[in-house]
């Protein structure tokens, strides 16, 4: 599908409010390409189907490649380029919760694809597991990647703060945590709040981290100063391959 496609995983955000690649269109949502093991799963599917598909054509990646699409949590911007996708690829699985809303559920029978409905935790595949419904100011679930260097965590929004999913996965899979990365919510938390969560993120030995999307300008300026080297910059466009 890629040039890059060789190695073990091939992870790229495709959507994201945060610019990175300043070829690709930047808009509030996220949405992410995971590659691995033959399979290609799209986390997320932005705000707006239009410029998912766009930033995706500029990336020279195939909708019609994709083979699941697995949704954290039911949000706008999350859900939004859902449509789209499937009108262009309804021969997919779509992962989302039972909780979900109808009208969400509704997208993807009114297209013909195929849901998987999570309830709790589960092992989707050889080496990836859903951290199952976890209750935050929204139901949203988590991915868990097992790779050979170590855990790749991924969330959507983190509704249910960031600290309580990587708690979960450490509890599905307790290899060392290689990167977390995706939207952590902290963009309405005051200076405390965001130290009082580092802290307790730094209590967890994770190699790499990268937040976006809602994980807010203080924080993300906080979690910088406080991971160092650590700290990995995101948004639209980066790719993971490289970790
Ligand atoms: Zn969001
Ligand atoms: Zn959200």
């Amino acid at each position: 599908m890629k040039e890059n496609v060789k190695s073990e995983l091939f992870m790229q955000i495709l959507y994201d409010n945060i610019a990175y690649n300043e070829n690709l269109i930047f808009d509030w949502g996220f949405s992410c390409i995971i590659e691995i093991g033959g399979k290609n799963i799209l986390f997320d599917t932005g705000a707006k189907g239009d410029i998912l598909m766009g930033n995706m054509e500029k990336l020279s990646i195939d909708p019609k490649n994709i083979d699941y699409v697995f949704i954290s949590h039911d949000h706008w911007d999350h859900t939004g380029g859902l449509e789209e996708f499937l009108k262009i690829n309804n021969n997919v699985k779509v992962f989302l919760l039972k909780s979900f809303s109808d009208k969400t559920k509704q997208i993807v029978k009114n297209n013909n694809a195929e849901i998987i409905e999570i309830e709790n935790e589960q092992r989707i595949f050889e080496n990836i597991i859903t951290t199952g419904d976890m209750i935050g100011e929204k139901h949203e679930h988590s991915l868990i990647i097992e790779t050979s260097k170590g855990n790749i965590i991924i969330a959507g929004c983190s509704h249910p703060n960031i600290v309580n999913i990587i708690n979960k996965a450490k509890k599905l899979s307790d290899n060392d945590i290689l990167l977390v990365t995706g939207g952590f919510h902290y963009l309405h938390d005051n200076i405390e709040q965001i130290n009082n969560n580092i802290s307790k993120l730094k209590s967890f030995n994770i190699k790499y981290i990268a937040p976006s999307h809602c994980t807010g300008d203080l924080a993300i300026k906080q979690i910088k100063q406080s991971f160092g080297n650590k700290f990995i910059d995101s948004g639209v466009g980066k790719i993971f391959t490289e970790i």
